[in-house]
């Protein structure tokens, strides 16, 4: 039995079985190769093995899971007997003179790029699956044991690190825990991990790929960031009551539902929550959410291998807009770039991306992404309640310039004949210390702010959210911090409009109270931590 620390994101435990992540067709090296036909030979012999594997799995999935779930499997298998697929992997290995890795490397990107630029639905998500196929073989070439989405257990998955387009690809349905060596408790993963409920950890140090293999049996402790590895049979059951006891926490919370967001001196806070695909609108509304405080629209674009159509976007916001039954939804525009990267965007490289192309800058540069997104989000506003939000905002012109994109975006829907409604709010994120310091002149420009703590403290302290070895230095509860959500608070109060926090900040209730004497009139959480602010929110007596 072995144990390993690193910091804690969620407060549950998984028990359960290993599975080591390992990125599709990224690392291979290119090697020049003499004996082209014996190099055939070697494609042709993993494919083979691929298939052996995956028809075992097929047999596995379709016993345990029913034969709708396992034709996915059948799917990858024909796929991998592709006459193209193959063609293509034979003459690259024979007219490059390469080795049969890089050749179905190659093959992969063409293939997955041929099938992202599909209009057809169908069609675009066997992008994915070509990945999926690939990284498989390439696994049985190298003699790595490939382990992909194939099985039906749920698994507890260990990484260096996961980007957040990483996260948002697994299906979460099989997802116990992540626990990853890397990352902070800021980054984008640990924040999708709380949301979906998902006990992880972060931050453990290289020891986890050293020592935990595929098929470990782990215990993960999201709450103290404890791993087991290989645990005895005593210490799963006292972990397991753990478990249970953190279990029986939020179940006690759960008879807060229904009761107002209120101080015990009669001030309204509105708990929202923080949501990131249409998977978290249940969370929502099972924790008994206000409304919907910040709904990070980029995920559905890092989950998708090329630019969601406009129907398609349209589609997801008009899902959260009717689910939420006329509360209020702050739909935040596409805050693509830094850590939460799309290939198709094809964005340059970067030395500082957190300081980059990144939010807003990137949607004023690309104006017909922009555009197409802004009307999928006035044609959703007929649905419900929208109020839309532009992050990263640093000047007035950013501003000015946003709310003339949502012009031109009405101006074109009316054109064509398409209804919007009329009362769609406009708000910003005060994330950086830019905003919050002139924050007295970008109120008068819009309806409401919106405090982002997690960029806000980044931007502040000079501290890259991603780092985990900032940890110490990066003080979310830094005096500047507090002085700059203060500063905001007054200017959007003199203004007549309102301020809300969506960091991650809001659900820390060692801070309610500040906040709220600050002045802040909404906090915006992961929905497990709705209960729990309202919790203290209801606790507290301010007169
Ligand atoms: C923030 O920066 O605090 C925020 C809410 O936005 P994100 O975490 O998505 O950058
Ligand atoms: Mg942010």
């Amino acid at each position: 039995m072995k144990k390993l620390s690193g910091r804690g994101v969620y407060g549950a435990v998984a028990i359960g079985t290993a599975s080591v992540f390992r990125r599709h067709c990224t690392s291979v090296c290119c090697t020049h190769i003499d004996d082209t036909e014996g190099e055939i030979k070697r494609a042709q012999a993993a494919k083979e093995l691929a298939v052996s594997q995956l028809s075992e799995i097929y047999e596995k999935v379709s016993c345990e899971a029913g034969e709708a779930a396992a034709q996915i499997i059948e799917l990858h298998m024909m796929m991998l007997e592709d006459d193209d697929y193959n063609k293509s992997i034979e003459s690259i290995i024979r007219t490059q003179k390469i080795n049969a890795e890089y050749a179905v490397k190659l093959t992969c990107d063409s293939f997955s790029k041929m099938f992202s630029s599909m209009e057809d639905d169908y069609m675009h998500q066997r992008a994915a699956d070509v990945k999926d196929i690939s990284g498989r073989l390439i696994g049985c070439l190298s003699g790595n044991g490939y382990e992909s989405t194939d099985s039906a257990e749920q698994l507890i998955i260990c990484a260096d690190d996961l980007a957040p387009s990483e996260t948002a690809l697994l299906d979460k349905s099989r997802v116990l825990a992540f626990v990853t060596a890397s990352g902070s408790v800021n980054s984008h993963t640990a924040i999708l991990a709380a949301g979906m409920n998902i006990p992880a950890v972060v931050n453990v140090g290289d020891d986890l790929l050293n020592l935990v293999r595929d098929g470990d049996r782990l215990i993960v402790d999201g709450g103290t960031g404890d791993i087991i590895i290989g645990a005895d049979e005593q210490t799963e059951r006292e972990y397991f009551l753990k478990g249970e006891e953190y279990a029986r926490r939020k179940a006690l919370l759960l008879e807060l539902k229904g009761k107002p967001d209120m101080t015990k001196d009669g001030r309204k806070i509105n708990i929202f929550a923080n949501i990131s695909s249409t998977d978290g609108i249940s969370a929502a509304l099972e924790n008994d959410a206000g409304g919907i405080g910040l709904f990070r629209s980029e995920f559905l674009f890092l989950e998708s291998s090329s630019y969601p159509t406009e129907e398609k976007q349209f589609t997801a916001y008009r899902q959260v807009l009717e689910s939420m039954k006329g509360k209020k939804v702050i739909i935040r525009t596409l805050d693509i770039g830094a850590d939460k990267r799309a290939d198709y965007f094809q964005l340059e490289r970067e030395e500082n991306p957190a300081l980059g192309l990144r939010a807003v800058r990137l949607c004023l540069k690309r104006r017909d992404i922009f555009i197409t997104h802004l009307r999928a989000l006035y044609r959703a506003s007929v649905y419900g309640k929208l109020s839309i939000m532009f992050p990263m905002i640093t000047s007035v012109s950013e501003v000015e310039k946003c709310l003339e994109a949502c012009e031109e975006a009405k101006r074109g829907l009316k054109a064509d004949g398409i209804p919007y409604s009329g009362d769609v709010t406009l708000g910003i994120m005060i994330e950086t210390p830019a905003a919050a310091v002139i924050s007295d002149l970008l109120a008068p420009l819009v309806d409401f702010f919106s405090v982002g703590t997690n960029d806000l403290t980044q931007y502040t302290l000079a501290c890259d959210r991603q780092n985990p070895a900032l940890e110490e230095f990066a003080d979310t509860r830094h005096e500047a911090v507090m002085r700059l959500i203060r500063l905001s608070a007054e200017n959007a109060h003199k203004c007549g409009i309102k301020i809300g926090i969506c960091g991650e900040l809001a659900a820390d209730t060692s801070l309610t109270e500040n906040f709220i004497r600050m002045g802040i009139d909404e906090l915006s959480v992961s929905p497990p931590y709705i209960l729990n602010v309202r919790k203290k929110v209801r606790s507290l007596d301010l007169s």
